[in-house]
C-alpha cells in the first residue's frame, strides 16, 4: 500500500476517533491500559459496542464471519490511530484477537455461528484460562481435570486456574484441561469453552502491587462446558493451544508503541517540569528509549514485510508473524520495564507517595509498576531467550525433565 492510499485511511480512522471518543466517553482517554484495566469496565464495554457500530471491529476477520478482511497495514494504522487519540485498553482483545481468529480457524460452524457475533459486536467478553498454580512457563503440565458426562457428553471441568485476566469482567473463559486421566505433558489435553456464570465456577480477585486487581484466581468444581462447546477434538487441545498464543504473539501487540511514545512524553515532560532533565544520565537515558521506540518501529515494519511477503507466496500470514516476531517480545517487554524504572527515577522521592489528584504521577508510577509484568505474560524473558536460541539461532533445544 502506498502512502498516499494509507493516509485517507488514517485520517478516517482520526476523525471518527475524534468524533467518538468525547461525551460520555471522553472520561476513557488513555484509560484501562496496562496496570489500569479496573477503569470504567462497563463504559469500556459500551465503548466496545461504540466500537463495533462504527464497524472497527474485527478488522482481519474474514467478511464472511462479520470481519472486514483489511489488509495487515491497514489493521497497523488503525491500532496506531487508536493509540494516538488515546483510545482506552480493549476489554474485547481477548475475544477479538484470541478466541476469534481461534474459532475461525479451527471452529465448527455451529461455534462460529453462535460465539462470533457476540466478539464482534462488543456484547460478549471472554478471558484466558490456561496458567495454573505449577504450570506457566510449563504449562503443558496443566492439571484441571475434564471429564465427559457420559449421559449428556458434556465436560465437567474440576481444578484451579490462576492469573486469569478480566475474569471478573467476562461472560466466558477457555480453558486447557487434562481430559486423558494419566496423560502427561502436551498429549492428552482438551480445549473447552465455558459460560462463566453458572454453578461450579468461583472467580477470586488477586490484588496487584499497583493496587488493581486486573487478575484473577479461577476455581472450576464440577462446572460443564456443553458438548458442542469443545474446540478442536478431545486429546488434542494443545495443537488449538498453541495456535492461539500465535495469535497472542501477532498484529494485535503493534498499537502498543502509540501508547509507548506518550508514555514516554509524560517521562519526558516529568523530567523538564521537575528539572530532572538537566542532569546529563537522565537526559540520556531518555534519548536511549526515543531510539528504542524507533528500533521497534522497523522491527514491527520488518515483521509486516515479511507476514506481506508471506502472504503472496501464499504461506500463512499468521505463522510468518509468529517467526519474525521472535526477537520482538523480548525486546518491547523489556524497553517498557526500563521505561518504568526511569518514569520512577524522574519522579524522585516522589515516585513514592501516592496523590490521587496528581494525575500523571499516578499514571507514571501504575506504568511502572505494572511494566513489572510484561517480562512475565505471553512468555517471560528466559523463556523468549530459549525460544531466540533455539528457533533463532539452531541451538539444540532445552532438555526437559520428568514431571
Ligand atoms: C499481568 C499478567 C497477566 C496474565 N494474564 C493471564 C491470563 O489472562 N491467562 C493465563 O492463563 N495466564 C495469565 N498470566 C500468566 C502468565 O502466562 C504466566 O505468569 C507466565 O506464563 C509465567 O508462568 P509462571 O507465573 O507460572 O512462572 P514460572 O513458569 O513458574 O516461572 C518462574 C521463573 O522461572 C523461569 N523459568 C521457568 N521455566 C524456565 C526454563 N525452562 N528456563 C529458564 N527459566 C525458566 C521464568 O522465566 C520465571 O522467571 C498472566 C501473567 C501476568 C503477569
Amino acid at each position: 500500500m502506498t502512502a498516499h492510499e494509507e493516509s485517507p485511511f488514517r485520517a478516517e480512522v482520526a476523525q471518527w476517533m475524534a468524533a467518538n471518543l468525547a461525551g460520555e466517553f471522553a472520561c476513557l482517554k488513555h484509560r484501562g491500559g496496562p496496570g489500569d484495566e479496573d477503569a470504567f469496565p462497563e463504559l469500556r464495554k459500551a465503548w466496545e459496542r461504540r466500537l463495533a457500530e462504527g464497524d472497527w471491529t474485527g478488522l482481519g476477520w474474514p467478511r464472511a464471519h462479520g470481519g472486514r478482511e483489511l489488509p495487515v497495514m491497514h489493521q497497523v494504522i488503525f491500532h496506531e490511530e487508536y493509540a494516538r487519540a488515546g483510545g482506552p485498553g480493549r476489554m474485547g482483545h481477548i475475544g477479538e484477537g484470541l478466541i476469534g481468529p481461534t474459532l475461525i480457524a479451527f471452529g465448527t460452524e455451529d461455534q462460529k455461528a453462535r460465539l462470533l457475533p457476540g466478539i464482534r459486536n462488543g456484547t460478549t467478553f471472554w478471558c484466558q484460562g490456561y496458567s495454573e498454580p505449577g504450570a506457566g512457563s510449563d504449562l503443558a503440565n496443566v492439571r484441571t481435570r475434564a471429564v465427559c458426562d457420559a449421559a449428556s457428553g458434556d465436560w465437567l471441568v474440576s481444578g484451579q486456574k490462576v492469573w486469569t485476566s478480566l475474569a471478573h469482567d467476562s461472560d466466558w473463559i477457555f480453558v486447557l484441561a487434562r481430559c486423558e486421566p494419566g496423560s502427561r505433558g502436551s498429549k492428552g489435553l482438551i480445549f473447552l469453552m465455558l459460560p462463566l456464570d453458572q454453578p461450579g465456577i468461583e472467580i477470586r480477585p488477586i490484588r496487584q502491587m499497583g493496587g488493581g486487581a486486573e487478575f484473577n484466581e479461577v476455581f472450576f468444581d464440577g462446572a460443564r462446558a456443553a458438548a458442542a462447546d469443545v474446540l478442536g477434538e478431545p486429546g488434542d487441545g494443545w495443537r488449538i493451544a498453541m495456535a492461539l498464543l500465535g495469535f497472542e504473539r501477532g498484529i494485535s501487540t503493534l498499537g502498543q508503541q502509540m501508547q509507548f511514545t506518550h508514555e514516554l512524553e509524560w517521562v519526558a515532560k516529568a523530567a523538564r517540569d521537575n528539572g530532572s532533565s538537566r542532569d546529563a544520565l537522565v537526559r540520556q537515558r531518555i534519548a536511549r528509549a526515543w531510539a528504542g521506540l524507533r528500533v521497534m518501529r522497523a522491527n514491527a515494519l520488518r515483521m509486516l514485510a515479511g507476514a506481506a511477503q508471506a502472504g503472496q507466496d501464499g504461506e500463512d500470514v499468521d505463522m510468518a508473524l509468529q517467526r519474525e516476531a521472535l526477537i520482538y517480545k523480548y525486546y518491547w517487554s523489556n524497553w517498557h520495564r526500563d521505561l518504568g524504572q526511569l518514569a520512577l527515577d524522574v519522579l524522585g522521592p516522589l515516585a513514592n507517595v501516592l496523590d490521587a489528584g496528581d494525575t500523571r504521577r499516578t499514571r507514571l508510577q501504575q506504568m511502572a509498576l505494572f511494566s513489572r509484568a510484561d517480562t512475565i505474560y505471553a512468555g517471560t524473558n528466559e523463556i523468549q531467550l530459549n525460544i531466540i536460541a533455539s528457533r533463532g539461532l539452531g541451538m539444540p533445544r532445552e532438555a526437559r525433565g520428568q514431571s
